[in-house]
């Protein structure tokens, strides 16, 4: 696999009046081109955290962040600006409200300097086309359309600069139940037709499913799980995962004891040891004590865990 956008060892904390929010910590993974990397956890996991910082928005405390296998300082963030774009879970606030959405979504060549006038009026026109929308909405403000639309709208303007991987934040949970799958099944031709790598954040293992060739699973910051989809889903090796999983009937699963129970620990005091230890089912002394390192069980399949499941070890 060549790596396109890389975490290297990545830990993002956040200083606060309350102490020390370790949002991400040690997280190492790389997205490969074309590829779907979908990041999931529950709310706090720290997914949008590095999503964010995957996309330049946000810096590391420690560790780096790699493109094509060159570490990005500031001026390197710059000089990619163009391959990376980002869809943002709120359609409603990503687009300003007075700006015409042929101007929405040319801003990143404008602001780029990419093309002519000319050239930059007729990619409006082609990505319109391609996300679903008539050429008329070009002379239309953004408010005057729908959830899904915006988010047609938000997608064309991150495709407008031809990126090598875009970075999409929860990008349908802020829409309605049955404009989802619409917006799912364009993501996912997007995807096929223009051969892009895709981050894909979510807290839905069901789209997740559908959209992904690899999964990682984060909580309170740690990567815990990493697989392609089907050996992720058939051959589940975190409790972690497990218990997310066992709460999604959709995927054809009994629903299993071992579900999730309690709350999520807070950032500001991580628990020791394995930091989903006071929520395993699966939990022994030693988890407690000691933190479990991420390790491949099978090829391309790591988990963070003492006692993987499925004799997975
Ligand atoms: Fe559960 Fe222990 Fe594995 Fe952590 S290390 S997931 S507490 S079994």
């Amino acid at each position: 696999m060549t790596a396109l956008l890389e975490a290297i060892d990545v830990s993002v904390h956040f200083a606060t009046r309350a102490g020390k929010v370790r949002a991400v910590e040690g997280v190492s993974l790389a997205v490969a081109a074309g590829e779907v990397l979908a990041l999931v956890g529950e709310s706090g996991s720290g997914k949008s955290t590095l999503g964010f910082t995957l996309a330049g928005l946000q810096s590391p405390t420690s560790g780096a962040v790699a493109y094509a296998g060159r570490g990005l300082d500031r001026a390197g963030w710059r000089s990619v600006r163009r391959d990376i774009q980002i869809v943002f879970q709120d359609p409603f606030g990503a687009l300003d409200p007075r700006m015409l959405v042929g101007d929405i979504i040319g801003e990143p060549l404008r602001v780029q300097q990419i093309g002519t006038a000319a050239e930059r009026r007729a990619r409006v026109m082609q990505l319109l086309d391609q996300v679903g929308l008539p050429a008329e909405s070009a002379q239309r403000f953004a408010h005057e359309f729908s959830g899904g639309q915006r988010q047609r709208i938000a997608i064309a303007r991150a495709l407008a600069p031809r990126p090598k991987l875009i970075v999409a934040d929860e990008p349908l949970s802020a829409l309605d139940v049955s404009v989802q799958s619409q917006i799912l099944n364009l993501l996912a031709d997007i995807r096929a037709a223009e051969g892009l790598a895709l981050l894909f954040i979510s807290h839905d293992l069901a789209v997740v499913h559908h959209l992904a060739d690899r999964v990682a699973v984060l909580y309170l910051g740690h990567l815990v799980e990493l697989a392609s989809r089907d050996e992720l889903f058939e051959r589940t090796a975190h409790p972690y995962t497990a218990s997310l999983l066992a709460a999604v009937p959709r995927l054809g699963r009994k629903r299993t004891r071992g579900g999730l129970s309690g709350e999520m620990p807070s950032p500001l005091a991580p628990p020791s040891g394995c930091v989903f230890h006071p929520r395993c089912p699966k939990a022994q002394d030693l988890c407690a004590e000691s933190a479990p390192l991420l390790r491949e069980v099978t090829s391309g399949h790591a988990v963070s865990c003492h006692f993987p499941l499925g004799g997975q070890g």
